[in-house]
């Protein structure tokens, strides 16, 4: 497996009014080139700041206090070239390093299609606008793929229309060439978020990040949009993040999954293994609560006790303590349990596997 993005200890933060909000503390992971990470968690969690951060994307007053994002670069017009170690956390959000990178090699689905189109550009302006900054395509004409990149130039507006209407057929819109020339308000719901995946898409990005993708829309649609990214992952062997706090579509789409607690990191593993044998008690009631067929109607569905503790007033030890089915008085509540790795590849930050 070959490392794509690399998140080290990772730490961000937001200096507000009431205080200060740790909203990612100390997250690492890896995404593996052509493979599906899973992130999971409660709203508020961290999820979308996390993948944000790997966009030098954090809103104001959020800060990265710590950690790196490290992006192994492979122009993709050169894929005999060098892999290049890029340091995002160390680009200036607002300058052409991150700009190229941002939708070129690592494009974004966020969780509104209604807030994140443009209401005033048709789909195809949308689709060519990304086009014209990060795709070319080779000087030969009929020609899929060039030598090398000297062999390539920038797509012509007619061809970033054709190319526009492709995508919207890919994603499957019906009737791509009248729906080319369509606004947000023209598309349902499901549309819409099918545009901004044909945006994503576009560009052939290395890596999607997917920021629940599929929140808005019914299952029927919801298993096309699953099966075109599959489909898509397998043809230009991109590497997807895939953030839901749906534990079912994650079953379906990751190959590992990391589990995320009040901007913390409690569990990683190999998506199988996880789903088999969750050994943090979050995860445990995580994948309790799961609705299932075939359960009586009137039995009650399960779930985690308490509420979501308060960003500035975050509970002692263990963050999870207050709502924890296995707290260990004494214990839990004093000491911080640290990241570690209970079986191979299988990492949990919890007391009840630290010798303490
Ligand atoms: Fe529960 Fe204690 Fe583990 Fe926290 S450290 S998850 S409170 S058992």
């Amino acid at each position: 497996m070959e490392p794509l993005v690399e998140v080290k200890n990772l730490n961000v933060e937001f200096d507000v009014r009431d205080g200060i909000v740790h909203a990612v503390d100390g997250v690492s992971f890896t995404v593996h080139r052509g493979r599906t990470l899973g992130v999971i968690g409660e709203s508020g969690c961290g999820k979308s700041i996390t993948a944000k951060t790997i966009m030098q994307m954090v809103p104001k007053p959020g800060e990265i206090t710590s950690g790196e994002v490290l992006f192994h670069y492979r122009d993709k017009y050169d894929p005999e070239g060098d892999i290049e170690v890029i340091n995002i956390t160390n680009l200036d959000p607002d300058g052409r390093r991150i700009r190229k990178i941002r939708g070129g090699e690592i494009g974004m689905i966020f969780q509104e299609p209604m807030s994140s189109l443009t209401p005033v550009y048709t789909s195809g302006t949308l689709i060519g606008e990304a086009l014209h900054l990060h795709r070319l395509v080779p000087k030969t004409v009929g020609e899929e793929m060039a030598q090398n990149i000297k062999e390539y130039r920038h797509v012509t507006d007619e061809e970033a229309r054709e190319i526009s209407i492709e995508m919207l057929r890919k994603v499957g819109i019906p009737k791509p060439e009248q729906r080319v020339d369509s606004y947000a308000h023209q598309l349902s719901g499901g549309q819409r978020q099918r545009v901004m995946i044909a945006i994503a898409l576009s560009c052939r990005p290395a890596m999607l990040i997917a920021d629940e993708p599929t929140t808005a829309l019914d299952v029927s649609i919801e298993a096309q949009i699953l099966d075109l990214m599959a489909d898509l992952q397998e043809t230009v062997d991109m590497a997807i993040m895939f953030i839901t706090h749906d534990l079912g579509v994650i079953a379906e789409v990751a190959d590992e999954i990391v589990v995320m607690y009040m901007g913390k990191q409690v569990e990683t593993a190999d998506a199988t293994e996880l789903y088999y044998n969750p050994l943090h008690p979050y995860t445990r009631a995580l994948l309790k609560s799961i609705p299932q067929i075939g359960k009586r109607s009137t039995q009650r569905l399960a779930s985690i006790k308490g509420m979501v503790p308060d960003p500035f007033n975050l509970p002692s030890g263990c963050v999870f303590h207050p709502r924890c089915p296995e707290y260990m008085p004494g214990k839990c509540d004093r000491i911080v349990p640290k990241w570690t790795e209970v079986e191979e590849g299988h990492y949990a930050r919890c007391l009840l596997y630290e010798e303490v």
